[in-house]
């Protein structure tokens, strides 16, 4: 202020005008204070490259073997897209120097050659328990959706009911599909599945999209989208390993309307 003010005054001869310009001085000093306020420089925040490499992800492409899981209008199989998925995603971890631990590798599921009773909540158990083994930081299943109306669209990502982790986990991956997928309004949804129940660490299940809609199942089946895909979910893995994602009070919103939100989920 001080220093401002000095030299106008020395340039203005009434006094009137002097005390105005004193005045907007006076101003001018506590914006520029205010926008050096605004502009300080913020503590950075924790780069990925420093917070990430040695962590552990599982990835666990939904179903496989003799279960197909959703089947899309011109028979694109879930299985198949979920395994294709996960092979991208597993490239983007390993690339950060972020070990992975895949639920599969192949077209099959964990029963294999064995004859079990309620193969499909085995096979599940042994996912989970793979990771669970393994003691990873962070749990991430890959699904496609599908719906009898063709309409909806969109990927979805869901965590485990009251788990505060797993939903920090889901938004900041459903953050990451809808800031470099979308449009889509879908949000991040708790939601009571065997799988996300079954594992220990941090969980989230992504619907990649549905199958039932004809442009998403070709989108889908695309090694380009399939790549943006797993982009968006390493991206959003990365946020949450390096605690930057968003606290429940900064994602307590819904959009508005009356939108589609959480559909009936294929398989577990
Ligand atoms: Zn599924």
């Amino acid at each position: 202020m001080g220093l401002l003010r000095g030299p106008l005054l020395v340039v203005i001869p009434g006094r009137r005008v002097a005390i105005r310009l004193a005045a907007a001085s006076v101003a001018a000093g506590l914006f520029l204070g205010l926008a050096a306020w605004w502009l300080r420089p913020q503590p950075a925040a924790a780069p990925f490259a420093e917070t990430v490499p040695g962590r552990v992800v599982a990835i666990d492409p939904g179903h496989g073997g003799p279960d197909p899981g959703a089947i899309g209008v011109t028979g694109v199989r879930e299985k198949d897209i979920t395994l294709a998925i996960a092979r991208e995603l597993q490239q983007l971890l390993h690339r950060s120097a972020v070990y992975t631990v895949m639920t599969r590798t192949g077209d099959h599921d964990l029963i294999q050659g064995e004859r079990v009773s309620h193969r499909q909540r085995e096979d599940l158990r042994r996912r989970a328990a793979l990771a669970n083994e393994a003691g990873v930081d962070v749990f991430v299943s890959l699904h496609a959706n599908s719906f009898p109306s063709p309409v909806w669209s969109g990927a979805q990502t869901f965590y485990r009911d009251g788990d505060e982790e797993s939903r920090r986990l889901a938004v900041a991956i459903q953050t990451a599909l809808v800031q470099q997928l979308g449009p889509n309004r879908r949000t991040a949804r708790p939601a009571d599945l065997a799988i996300l129940r079954a594992v220990e660490a941090p969980a989230a299940l992504v619907e990649v999209g549905f199958l039932s809609n004809p442009q998403e199942e070709q989108l889908l089946k695309d090694p380009a989208y399939q790549r943006r895909l797993a982009a968006a979910i390493a991206h959003g893995i990365f946020v949450f390993l390096s605690g930057q994602a968003a606290p429940a009070a900064a994602t307590a919103f819904e959009p508005a309307g009356d939108g589609p939100r959480a559909y009936p989920l294929q398989g577990p």
